[in-house]
């Protein structure tokens, strides 16, 4: 039995009066870029010329090729002349007649054989149509290098076209946009000499408006990289970033297989960790500007570097999500990351010293990156630099080798102790480098991601930071081990004396103890607990919790060896000295607050008025 079905197939037909304000409205997010869609072909038009010339099929004056951007306020007119191939009156019907007809591709097929062609802009067959979003009428006069007249096409932003001959006596084209009068800001000069030197800086041939020539010779980044000295690349991102410091170090891309992808990329100085202003990599393709911004094209990490991105081609007026997930945009991602890496390398291996001397400024962009991204990762992990407490750079193995053994091992890991802060926490620095143990400086906000992701790919080692409650370089055991009969030892007497002058703290969680610590000239100390004060720096930094405290609840250690303490705690009872037995209690804790610079509000008041006091009793 046959089932009854009611199949049809047919085509969706397209009504073309609806294509012309579909296009106007929704090709391009930016009405200004006509400018570039016209410029773009008009220059295309004088690189097919030159093609064809040195073909030998044609005879001109290269050096007369040019692009002429006419803006007339009086007649609301832009004008937009080149003097490249010109277009027959068959051109013009399938060029521009048929919407998304790409002449380039046709010239391509056409002129394959004929040398390299890679340079042509052009692709969609759709630019030219950009001009209706701010122009009510748009006129072609054009003649074309070959034996034929020339004619003149004009359309009003519907299905029909005029064409007619023209007594335009030169070749090549004029574009001739009417503009509206919801676009007459377009009509303003100044307007459209900032587009043009936006976008067409770097056009390879002569782009005047109104007479006056705006763009400079072919950009930087098109030349061999081996032909091109450092003061150009410097000269060069001065033209791009005009207010910045000299950049670190550069590298130039120079790639033809499997995409053409040129491009100049600096490092810059970094002043300041957040530093926003930094990272603009301007994206081109062929060299017409496209973005600011080529964070769809490198990878998140690389946003920090600064410079010219030229990619042949690149899909221009594609959504930039679909950007992202291009394979042909990530296989370029990767180049770049790869080249990135290797410089990184290179630098390394020629010249430590020069490596070093930039360290601090890419360090924060090399850490970043290699969280980011696991090749990157590999490649550089080599050559990480860790400050130390000794004034020097070293990488992590060098580190290791030099300090191993001085530190106790823990769970059969190599401690390594860090300090976040190497002024704050000088006391303690001091301490530890006595004993002969360097100290690495981790004290930027990345660090405090960049010590766990070290943690989690290097198994052997685990990193501490130096007012760490876990940090042995510190203190020793508790104390003699010998006990009265309660079973409690001299340091165990010591803390409930000095718990009941400090009491409880209003704002934290303050455990005391009692220890001997390795340096004998320091009555006491504040340490925290590792994993804890990690925890709150985590939620710190994502912005999890803004009110976090970053000080917060501590340990106190009092130092059973020191000559102050053991003074306090022989006069415990006498009872005439009691006052100033309180106020040395409370000095002693807070002067551990303040060389670990933590004494502020209420308690640093109550201090300067005890510290005033004393001294107005030495005499
Ligand atoms: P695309 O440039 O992406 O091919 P356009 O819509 O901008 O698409 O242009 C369609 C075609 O019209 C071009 O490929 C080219 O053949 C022709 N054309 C446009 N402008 C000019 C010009 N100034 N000179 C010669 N030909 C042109």
């Amino acid at each position: 039995m046959s089932v009854e079905t009611n199949e049809e197939k047919g085509h969706i037909s397209i009504h073309t009066e609806n294509i012309l304000p579909i296009i106007k409205k929704w090709l391009y997010s930016d009405r200004e870029i006509f400018i570039r869609e016209l410029i773009s072909n008009a220059v295309d038009a004088n690189t097919k010329l030159k093609h064809i010339a040195l073909s030998g099929e044609y005879t001109t004056n290269l050096e007369e090729l040019v692009v002429e951007v006419t803006v007339d306020k009086e007649k609301k007119t832009i004008s937009i002349k080149d003097n490249g191939i010109g277009m027959t009156s068959d051109e013009i019907k399938k060029y521009i007649n048929q919407i998304a007809f790409s002449g380039a591709e046709d010239f391509m097929k056409s002129h394959q054989a004929k040398g390299d062609i890679n340079e042509i802009i052009g692709h969609f067959g759709l630019g030219f149509y950009s001009a209706f979003m701010v122009s009510n009428k748009v006129e072609i006069i054009t003649k074309s290098y070959k034996e034929e007249g020339a004619v003149h096409w004009e359309n009003d932003g519907g299905t029909e076209f005029i064409l007619n001959s023209s007594d335009k006596q030169d070749r090549g084209t004029e574009i001739i946009l009417n503009i509206s009068d919801d676009s007459a800001e377009f009509l303003e000069v100044t307007k459209i000499r900032e587009i043009v030197e936006k976008y067409c800086k770097f056009l390879p041939y002569p782009i005047k408006l109104n007479g006056s020539l705006i763009n400079e010779n072919s950009p930087l980044w098109i030349k061999r990289p081996s032909d091109v000295k450092d003061e150009e690349y410097k000269e060069f991102y001065g033209k791009l970033f005009p207010y910045e410091d000299e950049p670190l170090f550069w590298i130039h891309l120079d790639v033809e297989v499997p995409f053409r992808l040129k491009g100049i990329l600096y490092f810059p100085k970094i002043k300041h960790e957040l530093d926003s202003s930094k990272g603009r990599i301007k994206l081109y393709c062929n060299n017409v500007f496209v973005t600011d911004n080529a964070k769809e094209v490198i990878p998140d990490f690389l946003t920090l570097l600064q410079g010219t991105l030229d990619i042949a081609d690149l899909p221009l007026n594609v959504s930039r999500s679909y950007l992202q997930n291009d394979p042909y945009v990530k296989k370029i991602s990767e180049h770049i990351t790869k080249k990135v890496a290797d410089k990184l390398n290179e630098l390394f291996k020629s010249d430590r010293t020069k490596f070093e001397s930039f360290w601090d400024d890419i360090s924060i962009f090399v850490k970043y990156g290699m969280m980011n991204n696991e090749k990157f990762n590999e490649k550089v992990k080599p050559m990480i630099l860790f400050k130390t407490s000794d004034g020097v750079y070293k990488t992590l193995e060098e580190y290791k080798e030099k300090n191993k053994g001085v530190n106790k091992e823990k769970d059969g890991k190599q401690i390594i102790l860090y300090s976040s802060d190497p002024e704050k926490q000088v006391a303690l620095i001091d301490m530890v480098k006595k004993q002969g143990l360097e100290v690495i400086y981790f004290n930027s906000m990345i660090d405090v991601h960049f010590i766990q992701f070290v943690e989690m790919k290097e198994s052997g080692i685990s990193f501490i930071r130096i007012d760490s409650d876990s940090n042995e370089m510190l203190h020793g055991e508790d104390d003699t081990k010998v006990v009265d009969e309660n079973n409690q030892t001299v340091n165990d007497h010591m803390k409930t004396f000095f718990e009941s002058i400090l009491k409880e703290d209003e704002k934290y969680k303050v455990e005391i103890k009692v220890k001997n610590m390795k340096d004998n000239s320091i009555p006491a100390m504040i340490v925290f607990s590792e994993h804890l004060r990690r925890f709150k720096e985590m939620n710190f930094m994502h912005n999890r919790d803004q009110n976090i405290d970053l000080f917060g609840d501590h340990t106190l250690i009092i130092n059973a060896g020191n000559d102050i303490i053991k003074k306090i705690y022989d006069n415990k009872d006498n009872a005439e000295k009691k006052e100033i037995i309180n106020s040395m209690v409370q000095n002693v804790y807070d002067l551990a607050l303040l060389s670990q610079d933590n004494l502020k509000g209420e308690r640093l008041v109550q201090y300067i008025n005890r510290a005033n006091t004393i001294l107005g009793n030495v005499l």
